[in-house]
């Protein structure tokens, strides 16, 4: 196929290597001239706008920071809408609000493209490792559509319902992942507070009912203090967002995301934005006294 991918950081860059290396001619697109480089050297092209990268395209992958800059690929001048020809499968993997890709649809729609949102977790390992879990929603005949892509950078790939589903999906898992790694930072901040070593503590939780992905992925990195990026507070800052949006939405209530963002929202406020969400640990670290 021929595929536009747009927005080539932390997540874009690794799946869009493998969906050229799968055979696919991925022409790619990103504001940051080096990140359109590395897709190069990984067997892609370069686009030099939006509209060069998805002209030519069966399929348009966007997998951008938030609902604004999706906004500017989609429906700006030049964008996806005004330059992809009808009949394209749009799926925009990024994780924005379910409203957002409400709107795409029914603009979309006017175009002949067809839309799937199909936000993803796993995280960078999960997008290098192309394990990524796909949530999706739209048309089930463009999810079979999209369904080959989809199995070059992920595992474990579901249709959970129309338009703005995948969305809906995507902020319960965020509201699961924030819950986890506060709760992992209390358990370390605990573990050392009494004077137990956390790591040996922490190996043990990873075998027991406790035991979780993040656990076992992060537990070392954690108890280290190592928090680079991986997925950045600032991206889960909108996430509990979105999450705490919907729930209103839906007349729900939700007391412990409701917690969770404010921890969120503190580790921002603490300067800790471009840090990795395990960095949440920062903020129990401070609440007690470190
Ligand atoms: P990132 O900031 O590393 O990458 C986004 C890329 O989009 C950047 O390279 C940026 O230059 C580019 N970009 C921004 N505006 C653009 C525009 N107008 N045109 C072209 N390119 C543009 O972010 P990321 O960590 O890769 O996350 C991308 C999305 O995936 C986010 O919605 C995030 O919530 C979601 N996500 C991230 C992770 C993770 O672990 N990092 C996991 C699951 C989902």
């Amino acid at each position: 196929m021929n595929i536009g991918f747009i927005g080539l950081g932390i997540m874009g860059s690794p799946m869009a290597a493998h969906l050229a290396t799968a055979g696919h001619t991925v022409r790619g697109y990103d504001v940051h001239p080096e990140a359109v480089d590395k897709l190069v050297a990984a067997g892609g092209q370069a686009a030099t706008s939006v509209a060069d990268a998805v002209e030519a395209a069966d399929a348009v992958i966007t997998m951008l920071p938030n609902h604004p800059q999706v906004e500017a690929v989609v429906f700006g001048q030049g964008g996806v809408l005004e330059s992809a020809k009808p009949g394209t499968l749009l799926a925009d993997m990024s994780t924005i609000r379910p409203e957002t890709s409400l709107e795409i649809a029914k603009a979309a729609q006017e175009k002949e493209i067809r839309v799937l949102d199909a936000p993803v977790s796993g995280g960078e390992a999960g997008a290098k490792q192309a394990t990524l879990s796909i949530m999706v929603g739209g048309e089930e005949a463009d999810f079979a559509l999209a369904r080959p892509l989809f199995e070059v950078v992920g595992k474990t790939i579901v249709h959970v319902g129309p338009h703005g589903a995948g969305q809906v999906v995507k902020a319960a898992n965020q509201l699961v992942v924030g819950g986890i790694y506060a709760l992992v930072g209390e358990a370390i901040v605990l573990m050392e507070g009494c004077g137990v070593d956390a790591k040996t503590g922490l190996d043990v939780l990873a075998g027991g009912l406790a035991a979780n992905r993040i656990l076992d992925l992060k537990r070392e990195s954690m108890v280290a203090r190592q928090f680079q990026p991986g997925f950045r507070i600032d991206l889960h800052h909108k996430d509990m967002g979105i999450a705490l949006a919907a729930a209103r939405q839906a007349d729900v209530s939700l007391p412990m995301t409701g917690l969770v963002a404010q921890l969120v929202a503190a580790a921002r406020a603490m300067g800790h934005g471009s840090l990795d969400h395990s960095a949440l640990l920062k903020v129990t670290e401070q609440l007690s006294g470190a």
